[in-house]
């Protein structure tokens, strides 16, 4: 009876052994997982001022270095991450990248500022500006170089959007720069620009896409900058891919450009590199500002 018995023990340990490594291997630790094993990296993709020639800051976008599934879109894992509610986590890494980043280069970064993309749930959390300041150790030197970009659809109804809006307002008033990305594809467009003064819109770039002459494309575009200069926002068109588009952006006035024309996102270590080639690794002084 003893083989037998220690065949039943060694089955149930087995079963919990087992059962723990499917519960390790749930999907909100795969984020922690992830987190810890370095597979997270944040790719730097540039703005460019094309008066200047150079970048006047960079995008941080993530990417996810899966060991089986090889480069996940953050398209993909960002919303789950918003899901299982550990976007906060992976903000707090984008968070920490950029901090070391700024104080790492004081030269490249001396008037360039970062943009880091701030899902709308964390604008939830009441104490949400306040812990990004803490993190910021209320430097105002950091804080300067930081553009906080927010989606165009803020909020799931009238109490969040409320919630949100404070966030927003308490961040602006310690320094930040607040932008409102993907401009013009989302529902409430119009009337989050009603209720709170973005220093920045990033125009989508499905508008950038089919800027034809004839297009319809072109009319909103146009509407979109009137609004802009009327607000007295800093205007980013977004996927600028050809020559054309950047020059009828030009043409328009519009001359802060993101898109693969100028640059795709690249991980850290290419980006000395693009900037040497590009010509641009000494800005004049004060030849671009911050002041975004
Ligand atoms: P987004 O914030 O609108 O970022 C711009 C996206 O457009 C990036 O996609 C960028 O690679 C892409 N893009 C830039 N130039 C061009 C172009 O010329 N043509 C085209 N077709 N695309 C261009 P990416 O890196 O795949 O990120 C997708 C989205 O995932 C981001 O859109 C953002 O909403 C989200 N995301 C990425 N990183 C983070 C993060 O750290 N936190 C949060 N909350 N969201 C993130
Ligand atoms: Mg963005
Ligand atoms: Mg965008
Ligand atoms: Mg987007």
């Amino acid at each position: 009876w003893i083989p037998l018995l220690l065949g039943t023990l060694f089955s149930a340990v087995y079963t919990y052994a087992s059962r723990r490594r499917v519960a390790r291997q749930s999907l909100p630790a795969t984020f922690e997982w992830a987190l810890k094993n370095n597979e997270l990296e944040v790719f730097f993709q540039p703005i460019m001022d094309t008066d200047l020639g150079g970048p006047l800051g960079f995008e941080l976008l993530l990417r996810w270095h899966h060991p089986a599934h090889g480069i996940i879109s953050p398209m993909i894992f960002i919303p789950l991450a918003e899901q299982l509610g550990k976007i906060g986590a992976l903000t707090d890494f984008v968070m920490e990248t950029a901090i070391g980043f700024i104080q790492e280069n004081p030269e490249l970064m001396k008037s360039r500022y970062l943009a880091i993309n701030i899902s709308r749930q964390l604008l939830l959390d009441e104490h949400f500006a306040e812990r990004v300041c803490r993190r910021c150790g209320r430097n105002q030197h950091l804080i300067r170089h930081l553009l906080l970009e927010v989606t165009e659809d803020l909020a799931f109804s009238d109490a969040e959007m409320d919630q949100a809006i404070t966030q927003l307002h308490l961040l602006q008033q310690h320094g930040f720069r607040i932008a409102v990305d993907d401009f013009g594809t989302g529902y409430s467009g119009l009337d989050l620009l009603r209720r709170f003064p973005f220093d920045v819109v990033k125009i989508d770039k499905v508008f950038i896409k089919e800027l034809l002459p004839e297009g319809n494309a072109v009319a909103l575009l146009d509407s979109m900058i009137g609004l802009a200069d009327g607000l007295g926002m800093v205007i980013i068109a977004e996927g600028v891919e050809t020559a054309q588009q950047a020059d009828s952006l030009l043409q328009r006035g519009v001359n802060h450009h993101q898109g693969f024309y100028y640059a795709k996102p690249m991980p850290q270590s290419a980006l000395v590199a693009w900037l040497a080639r590009s010509g641009a690794s000494e800005p004049a002084e004060g030849a671009v500002t911050v002041e975004v």
